[in-house]
């Protein structure tokens, strides 16, 4: 796959926005780690940033004509959003049902991070999709002057987040710099799941993804381990990432058929009683729920749900 990388701004007089952080400086820390990490794994990547322009058009055409010119198969322009301060979360715009489909993934990952979800956005109004030859997303990684975002930020997180989504994978090395010392990746790692499975601290908030294991951590995973019928005080264990990957592979549950960990899972989310066996309340459950979120219903747990179930 040939990626088409932006790194927005950084081409005076086209700089970026300016709040608790730079723009120009997120972006490019940001982008450098993503170039770096899909180079890693062996994909071809072209980076679109133009070193200087006349204009702020100039700098957008120079980046159009970069990706056109070099026909890469994806352009991902990255950038950072500013409102009010309190406006947060991530967004990102697209212009074709093929860029939506590109760009629903890496949101996903990134919301996996804890950002609020804004969605994936038309995005006819901006040049560089408009301008591309190919499916374009531009990705808003979220507000830099929000200080709910910005404590959540972390540069490797991010990029990782938006290789995964593009990919599907990150490098087992880091393609870039080392990460700063500290959280433990297997708690990162927690975290990130407890997010997708959309079980977060005692106020329903998602887990600020930090490696930590304090007590809003702790609490989510008391919960997932009550939901699941594990009962172990504390740290995750053996048991824990077995029942976590059972869910994450997704299976097809069927009513009479289904039992154990993943059945005990989608009960809990769609509030049927938690017994871990898939009967007839519980296919009347999936049913409400196929209805309401407008997929095929059959009270089956097939891809569709399980999408809609997990981040
Ligand atoms: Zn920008």
């Amino acid at each position: 796959m040939k990626f088409g990388i932006d790194i927005g701004h950084n081409a005076p007089p086209d700089s970026g926005a300016v709040g608790l952080a730079k723009e120009d400086e997120l972006t490019r820390a940001v982008g450098k780690r993503v170039i770096a990490q899909l180079t890693a794994l062996g994909h071809s990547v072209i980076d679109c940033t133009p070193s200087w322009a006349t204009s702020v058009l100039d700098s957008l055409r120079k980046r159009v004509n970069a990706a056109n010119a070099s026909r890469v198969d994806i352009f991902v322009s990255i950038h950072f959003n500013a409102f009010n301060g309190r406006a947060n979360g991530t967004e990102i715009f697209a212009t074709s049902s093929a860029a939506s489909r590109l760009a629903r993934p890496v949101l996903e990952r990134i919301v996996a991070l804890g950002y609020y979800s804004r969605g994936v956005k038309n995005g006819s109004h901006l040049y560089v999709l408009t301008n591309t030859y190919m499916p374009a997303i531009l990705i808003e990684c979220c507000f830099l002057d929000s200080a709910r975002d910005m404590d959540l930020f972390n540069t490797e997180l991010m990029a990782k987040a938006i290789v995964a989504g593009l990919a599907g994978e990150v490098p087992d090395g880091d393609g870039g710099e080392r990460p700063r010392p500290g959280p433990d990746d297997k708690m990162l790692e927690l975290q990130q799941a407890l997010n997708r499975l959309q079980i977060g601290d005692r106020d329903g908030n998602p887990l600020t993804v930090d490696g930590l294991f304090g007590t809003k951590t702790s609490a989510a995973l008391e919960h997932f381990h009550a939901i699941v019928g594990i009962s172990a005080p504390g740290q995750p264990t053996a048991a824990t990432w077995k029942a976590l990957a059972d869910i994450f592979e997704r299976p097809t549950l069927r009513p009479q058929h289904a039992t154990g960990q993943a059945v005990r899972y989608v009960q809990s989310r769609l509030g049927a009683g938690v017994d871990g066996v898939f009967g007839a309340m519980t296919a009347a459950a999936v049913e409400r729920f196929q209805v309401k979120q407008h997929i095929a219903v059959d009270g089956i747990v097939g891809g569709q749900t399980w999408n809609r179930l997990l981040l």
